[in-house]
């Protein structure tokens, strides 16, 4: 294959890719662990993880393996036939989960998409809902996908507009706000919608008590609670899923992101018979979806995660370095919150756009993204030890003096 320059490459993509992200002006084309490598060999840490996707590191050693041994048996078969992986992969997550039953996709989208006629049909066949009336209630600042169902009940101008007309059928709500769910319950409503922390928001963190009184609003009123924890899940937050911070059960778990291993898209939902048993055969489905591959994939991200303690390694080193972080104490930051490894630095306006730190860490040699204008998340993979935090640390320190 022909070598490319890093200047080369972004003008190719600029020229034949379409304009729907803004990428920091780096290049990747090599990564192990927490480090990333440029055309040019300039190496770089990673602090945004594929977005949660890569928690287990670039190109874990078990999780390539599983991939490559996979590659050279089976690889997709429909769901027109079994195959002998899928099965594997739904009773391990129902495990994990503790929940009777799993539905394979490949994106979060989808498996948002998922959890959303889940909970539509539930509400017609089990709660008796008037058809087409169905409400699922959801908050303000949400991100839970792409798609024109999902976008519809977006409260971003920039990933809405001009995408009309809209799915009816969900109600906005104020996050972190028990009362306004509560009113917003009516006999229609058939769901709750949320993510225990809001990453695009910029990693808002509800108040202690949020998602427990969720779920008793949702069990009081005879509606579901569905938790996305696309982002949140598999250790970021210092437990296997954020929502055990509060020791609730939720009745549908959204999963997706680090569930294929940093290495393909692997979404699914877990609930219980009663609720997932609402789709009969045609009714819902995805070609990819429990592919072999995908499924070897996801068992092994698994046993990873889990083996490697990386929900203990997020909780140990995320207190590190939000501690870390909070002793930088410049003028320039409002705010350091989040849990585990998933960090939000919220900046003072007067400091200027997150977008110029974002620019002048990369060129120190530390990845990560800005989300909207004043909030740089940090999010490395959960494999980062302490001196690479302290590396880090000393950088970002740097570039807020
Ligand atoms: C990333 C994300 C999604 C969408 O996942 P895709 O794989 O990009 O479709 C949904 N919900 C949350 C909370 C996410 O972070």
């Amino acid at each position: 294959m022909a070598k490319y320059t890093s200047q080369e490459l972004m003008e190719m993509e600029h020229k034949y890719g379409a304009h729907n992200y803004h990428p920091l002006e780096v290049v990747i084309s090599k990564a192990e662990g927490i480090w990333v490598e440029d055309p040019e060999g300039r190496r770089y840490m990673d602090m945004l993880s594929a977005y949660s996707a890569v928690n287990q590191g670039h190109r874990h050693p078990r999780i390539i393996k599983a991939l490559k041994e996979q590659a050279d048996i089976l690889t997709l078969t429909s769901r027109a036939f079994f195959n002998d992986r899928w099965p594997l992969f739904a009773k391990k997550l129902a495990e994990l989960t503790g929940k009777d039953m799993i539905l394979p996709m490949n994106t979060g989208a989808e498996a948002v998409e998922t959890a959303i006629k889940t909970m539509r049909k539930w509400g017609y066949r089990v709660k008796g809902v008037e058809k087409d009336k169905a409400e699922i209630i959801v908050f303000e600042q949400n991100f839970h996908g792409r798609t024109t169902t999902i976008i519809s009940f977006s409260v971003d101008p920039v990933a809405k507009d001009d995408y009309g007309p809209y799915t009816p059928g969900f109600v906005v709500v104020p996050y972190d706000d028990l009362e306004a769910v509560e009113k917003a319950i009516n006999k229609n409503t058939v769901g709750i919608l949320v993510e225990p922390i809001q990453g695009e928001a910029g990693v808002v963190v509800p108040s202690d008590g949020f998602l427990k009184g969720l779920e008793k609003l949702a069990k009081e009123n005879n509606v579901l609670l569905a938790v996305d924890e696309i982002q949140t899940g598999f250790c970021r937050t210092g437990k296997l899923f954020a929502f055990q911070h509060e020791d609730v059960d939720p009745d549908i778990i959204i999963m997706g992101k680090a569930l294929g291993g940093g290495v393909m898209p692997v979404s699914a939902v877990a609930a219980n018979e009663d609720v997932l048993g609402v789709f009969e055969p045609g009714s819902h489905g995805s070609t990819f979806g429990g592919n072999p591959l995908a499924c070897a994939v996801a068992m092994t991200a698994i046993d990873v995660l889990l083996e490697e303690n990386m929900a203990e390694r997020a909780k140990e080193m995320g207190e590190y370095f939000m501690a870390g972080l909070k002793a930088i104490n410049s003028p320039k930051i409002k705010q350091v919150r989040g849990k585990g490894l998933l960090i939000g630095v919220v900046l003072h306006e007067s400091a200027g756009k997150a977008r110029k730190y974002t620019t002048a860490l990369k060129e120190k040699g530390i990845l990560c993204k800005e989300t909207h204008d004043w909030i740089i998340r940090f999010a490395p993979p959960l494999v980062i030890t302490k001196e690479e935090i302290d590396q880090a640390l000393e950088i970002i320190r740097e570039v807020f003096a």
